[in-house]
């Protein structure tokens, strides 16, 4: 089932999200209509606060994205990325590889046609459990490992306006505050 995608302006993208316990079905289904969801949109990644509910689960899918290349790692085994999409990720956690920092551009599905350059770390360790309950352990970088600090940060209720500098934010402004609007009348 196709879920409605929430945008800025909705109070919910600012909520951490509460852990995940058991994987429930009605935790299974959330994932499943999650993924067609992100899917249908063309996105990238899509965590639960995009959908409504403020919950530590997200996911990621950077299969199609020939241009921006995504690396990954399994017990220091180089593995192919395509081969875990869509991943599924609840109570992520992660932590840098080294100091090297790349920016990169950004959209999200909150903010319909908004782009910036942010800047993160390009390599990162990330701990999480699948959708199957199981713990799972893995290093990424480029465009996998931008994603997955996008999406854990919804997961904390931060947004990627918040990680842009002050002038990239200054330009984005009026197309933000539009959107905020647009939410908010619909939110009445
Ligand atoms: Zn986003």
């Amino acid at each position: 089932m196709l879920l409605d995608i929430v945008k800025y302006g909705d109070p919910v993208l600012r909520q951490k999200g509460e852990r995940v316990g058991e994987i429930t079905p009605k935790i299974k289904q959330l994932i499943d209509d999650m993924v067609e969801t992100m899917h249908e949109a063309h996105g990238i990644g899509l965590a639960a606060q995009q959908i409504g509910k403020a919950l530590q689960l997200t996911m990621v899918d950077v299969t199609d994205v020939e241009d921006r290349p995504s690396r990954m790692s399994i017990d220091g085994e180089a593995v192919k990325p395509e081969d875990y999409m869509p991943l599924i990720l609840l109570n992520p956690e992660w932590t840098a590889v080294g100091d090297n920092k790349e920016e990169g551009p950004e959209g999200c599905l909150s903010f319909p046609e908004v782009y910036g350059e942010i800047e993160r770390p390009e390599e990162i360790d990330v701990k999480a459990v699948d959708e199957n309950g199981e713990a799972v352990a893995f290093r990424c970088g480029g465009l996998l490992a931008r994603a997955i600090q996008h999406e854990w940060d919804h997961l904390q209720g931060i947004l990627f306006i918040d990680r842009m500098d002050a002038f990239v934010r200054t330009e984005l402004k009026p197309e933000v505050d539009a959107i905020q609007v647009e939410t908010r009348k619909g939110l009445g």
